[in-house]
This record gives C-alpha cells, sequence and structure tokens, in this order.
C-alpha cells in the first residue's frame, strides 16, 4: 500500500515538473524531454522516445532517452514503417513490431510501450517506453504513461498553436511594414503604437520618433478639409455594436486635408480610422490607414480648370454663331448680300473654330492616356509652312509687323506638315495675343548638319521664370490680367510640345518679362 503509495507520489511530482515546464513556456523539446524522462522512470524502462508527426504526416523522433546516436537513423525507419503500416495490423501483430524494435535497439530489451499523442482527436506523435520485462503492459502501465502522454500533447498542441500565431504576427508585420499605403496602430487614447515605412516617407517622421506619440503630435494639418478625429472621439465615435461582430465597415472614420510634414512641406493626404474591438466590447486600437492623394487632388483640379476653360471656350463661338444665324434669320428685314456674306463668313470661322477646339481637346485626352502621338511625316518644306502661316495672320492684325527670316537654302525634312503648321500657328497666334501694343513678330529659321530649328519670337509681355516652367503643362495658363481677358485654353503649347516631342524634338521658350519671348523647336533632320 505504502509502495502504491509512493508511486502515485512520484507520478504527481512528474506531472506537476511538466506542467511547471509548459507554464514557464520552457521550449517544446525542453517538456518533451522532461515527460520522457518521467515516463521511463515511472515505468522502469531502459529507452524511450518521442516521435511527432509532422504536417505531411510523417514522424520524426524529437526526444530520446538512453538510445544511442548511432541507432537512431534506425529507429526512424522502423518507426515509419510502423505508423505507415499500423492500420494493417492488429495488436499482437503490432507488440511484435515493437519488440523487434526493441530487441534490435539492445537484445535484452524485450518490450515496448506505445502510446499515442492524441489532441482533440488529432494524432500528434507517440511515446514508446523501452524495458527489460516479457510479456506485455500492464493496466497500470498504460494508464501511467497516458498521462503522461496527455501532458505532453496539450505541450505540442500549444506549441503548434504558438508558432502559428507567431507566424500570423510576422506575416501581419510584414504587411504593415511593406504596405504602399501608411499604416498605424493606436492604442484607445490616440498614442501610436506602430509606424510603417510608407508613413515615414509621407510624414519625414522615422518610426522610433513617431512610435509612444500622441497622433496629434505627428499628424499636424496644415488644412483639414473633411473629419476631425478628436471631436468625433468626443461625440462618441466609435460605437461597438455587439450584433455585428468586432469591426465594422460603417464604423470607420475618414479624415482628409493637407498634412504639415516634420521637415515643413506639405502633403494632401486621406486617413481612413478603424477601430478593433475586443469581444468584451471595449475598444483595444485604432488602425490609421493613410493615404497619399496629391494625384487625385491633381485630378480633380485639373477637372475643375477643363470644365471651366472648354465651357468659356465654347461659349464664345457659340454665341456668335446663334447671334449671327438669328439676325440673318429675321423675316423682317432684308438684307443685301454684302452682309449676308460676312455673316455667315463668321459663322463659318467661328464652326472651324469649334471644330478645332474639339479636335484639340480630342487630341489632348488621347495623350493622356496613350502618351505619344500619331505623327504622318512626309516630305515638308518648312519654311514654306511658316510663310503660309505669316501670311494667314498678317491679315488678321493690323498692330503687328511678321517678318519672315529663312536662309534661301532651307533643306526639306520629313516631317507631318499638317501637325507642325499646327505648332507655327500656335505660336504665331500665341506671339500675337500676348503683345498686345503690336511690334514685329519673327518667324524664322536654320539648320545644322543634324537638325533644323524654328523659332517665333515677340515683343510682348514675356514671363517670369516659374511661368516659364510650367508653360507646356495641359491647361496651363499664366494668370496676369491679360490671360484672363485673352481667349485660350491652355492646351496649345501642351499640344505643341507633344507633336515636337513625336518628331524626336524639343521645345523651348526664352523670355523676359514685359520685353518679349522666343519660343524654339528643333527636329531632327
Ligand atoms: P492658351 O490657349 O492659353 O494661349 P497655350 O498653351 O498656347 O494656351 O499657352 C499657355 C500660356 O502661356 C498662355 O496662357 C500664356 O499665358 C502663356 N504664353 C504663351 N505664349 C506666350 C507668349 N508669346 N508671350 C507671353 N506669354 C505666352
Amino acid at each position: 500500500m505504502l509502495i502504491l503509495h509512493d508511486f502515485r507520489v512520484r507520478q504527481r511530482d512528474y506531472l506537476l515538473e511538466i506542467s511547471r515546464a509548459m507554464t514557464a513556456q520552457l521550449d517544446l523539446s525542453e517538456v518533451l524531454r522532461l515527460t520522457l524522462n518521467a515516463s521511463v522512470a515511472m515505468l522502469s524502462g531502459e529507452m524511450g522516445l518521442i516521435a511527432l508527426r509532422d504536417v505531411n504526416g510523417n514522424y520524426r523522433i524529437r526526444a530520446t532517452m538512453g538510445v544511442e546516436n548511432q541507432n537512431i537513423e534506425t529507429l526512424s525507419e522502423q518507426l515509419m514503417d510502423l505508423v505507415s503500416h499500423s492500420a494493417e495490423m492488429d495488436r499482437a501483430q503490432l507488440d511484435e513490431r515493437l519488440r523487434l524494435m526493441a530487441a534490435s535497439l539492445n537484445p535484452r530489451l524485450k518490450q515496448a510501450i506505445a502510446i499515442p499523442l492524441v489532441m482533440a482527436g488529432d494524432p500528434l506523435g507517440l511515446l514508446i517506453v523501452f524495458r527489460e520485462y516479457k510479456g506485455n503492459a500492464t493496466p497500470d502501465d498504460l494508464q501511467i504513461l497516458q498521462s503522461f502522454a496527455d501532458q505532453a500533447a496539450i505541450a505540442v498542441h500549444n506549441a503548434q498553436l504558438y508558432a502559428g500565431i507567431d507566424q500570423e504576427r510576422r506575416r501581419l508585420a510584414a504587411i504593415l511594414q511593406h504596405s504602399a499605403d501608411g499604416v498605424m496602430i493606436l492604442d484607445p487614447d490616440l498614442h501610436i503604437l506602430s509606424f510603417n515605412r510608407a508613413l515615414e516617407r509621407m510624414t519625414a517622421w522615422q518610426a522610433e520618433e513617431a512610435i509612444g506619440l500622441h497622433l496629434d503630435d505627428v499628424i499636424q494639418w496644415e488644412r483639414l478639409d473633411i473629419g476631425d478625429i478628436t471631436q468625433s472621439m468626443l461625440n462618441g465615435w466609435p460605437q461597438h455594436n455587439p450584433h455585428e461582430g468586432d469591426t465594422t465597415d460603417d464604423n470607420t472614420l475618414y479624415v482628409e486635408g493637407d498634412l504639415l510634414r516634420k521637415d515643413g512641406l506639405a502633403l494632401s493626404i486621406g486617413i481612413t480610422y478603424a477601430p478593433l474591438f475586443a469581444s468584451s466590447g471595449h475598444l483595444v486600437n485604432i488602425i490609421a490607414n493613410v493615404r497619399d492623394i496629391t494625384n487625385f487632388r491633381k485630378a480633380q483640379e485639373m477637372q475643375s480648370i477643363f470644365i471651366s476653360t472648354v465651357s468659356h471656350e465654347l461659349r464664345t463661338p457659340i454665341t456668335l454663331i446663334k447671334g449671327y444665324a438669328g439676325t440673318l434669320n429675321r423675316d423682317d428685314v432684308t438684307w443685301n448680300p454684302s452682309i449676308v456674306r460676312d455673316g455667315l463668313t463668321v459663322i463659318e470661322e467661328e464652326s472651324d473654330r469649334l471644330n478645332a477646339l474639339v479636335d484639340n481637346l480630342i487630341t489632348a485626352s488621347k495623350l493622356q492616356t496613350r502618351h505619344q502621338l500619331d505623327i504622318n511625316p512626309d516630305a515638308t518644306h518648312l519654311d514654306e509652312v511658316a510663310a503660309r502661316t505669316v501670311e494667314r495672320f498678317s491679315k488678321q492684325t493690323a498692330k503687328h509687323t511678321l517678318e519672315l527670316n529663312f536662309p534661301t537654302d532651307f533643306p526639306i525634312v520629313h516631317a507631318d506638315e499638317v501637325r507642325i503648321r499646327q505648332v507655327i500657328d500656335n505660336l504665331v497666334s500665341n506671339a500675337i495675343k500676348y503683345a498686345p501694343e503690336g511690334g514685329t513678330i519673327e518667324v524664322g529659321g536654320y539648320y545644322d548638319r543634324d537638325t533644323m530649328t524654328i523659332y517665333v519670337q515677340d515683343n510682348g509681355i514675356g514671363m517670369t521664370e516659374t511661368e516659364q516652367a510650367r508653360l507646356f503643362e495641359r491647361f496651363y495658363r499664366v494668370d496676369n490680367a491679360l490671360s484672363r481677358k485673352t481667349e485660350g485654353t491652355g492646351l496649345g503649347l501642351y499640344l505643341s510640345r507633344a507633336i515636337v516631342e513625336a518628331h524626336g524634338g524639343e521645345i523651348r521658350v526664352e523670355s523676359t518679362p514685359n520685353e518679349g519671348s522666343v519660343f524654339i523647336f528643333t527636329i531632327p533632320r
């Protein structure tokens, strides 16, 4: 009786030691070693092993006791063989196999007791103790071994869960770090807990500096357009809705504006704040997703400039066409033929202008998606093209003197005549528009071995360097009193550059405010 009592005490002590090791979060091999130690000792065995099942269903020996290193490989093979055939064997055959396994380790060993490690019906591994006893294990032996196997199964299961969680954690950290969007994790008091790389780029704050600070210290607004997290939180955001799981989409908060970066620059951003609740309902974290919306803003701005310039530009010819058509159509007046012809000429010219405007818009929109303009080059006399432009525009202005300046041997070049004419027309038209006092406009050209150059020079209002830098942008118009009252869409120079570049050439401007400008383009010969 006393012996049995001692025995139970020892068993209990071992179990206690194992569970202590488990709660102290020692690594799995340590827990397996302790379990195996206890099993071999309690069953008065000589040797033992624990094998664990891997993801492919193969059993790998993870702990041994008393087994010499050189025997481990053979033991592994025997174990694999045993496991793969165990389904076809009855108990007696299985015991016989185990006995052979024991004998191959050491002829003295007569018995092997094997217990599966099982957790919630899942086979996790196998615990085997080898003994010198003949015959089979008693129910007591099995019961003891089972108690240790159960502990080991829990430890293995925990380790697997932990490894799974750890992997998930690392995966999340990698996603967070490498996300193209800025991501921040905040505590419920809006202190920053994590700060990814994209956010470092957007804010010019380093993660180490930002972590621990309050959100307001890092996200400072130069201008706040939509939303305000502090205000929303005072108003009770976020509300936890227990019927809809932990996070709900309509619980997010959107804030948008111009961020004042740490380096003093500004950046347009949009932040989506999403609350994360614990199952008990209290707020655990707020996840902030930050997006750079500069391009979106630019597109919006472009769109509104586009709508206002286009509607303005369309209105002028439409008003003229409608006015003349209405006048000529009056049945109470008989117009004399010269007035009718003048009126119809205006209608025709204004329709051409509308047509040209629509063409330019279509070309500009194609350029936007394809980035390259199609051209049909052919042998072209650029000096003759320029001469025709000068002739046409001379008739339209009394204030300006248009001069041609080309060498007589100006060579023929391979170019798209229609498109190049559009460029020269546009430059001459601008020279007239932006020299309202009149003056001389010179259209000339020169060439060398590789290139042909054409220039249009005026003595008009000129422009500053900042204005020159943006001149060739789509829809860009210098903002001054003259351009406000002068018609234009800001597409002329944008399209001119696209045409010249499609020819493999370049266009540039030299200008001095109040003195004049010269636009120069070069195309390869
Ligand atoms: P727009 O239809 O407004 O003339 P452009 O693209 O041809 O569009 O020109 C863009 C802007 O560049 C004009 O609005 C004007 O402010 C400026 N600009 C163009 N040509 C000249 C020039 N010769 N002198 C001064 N400013 C010019």
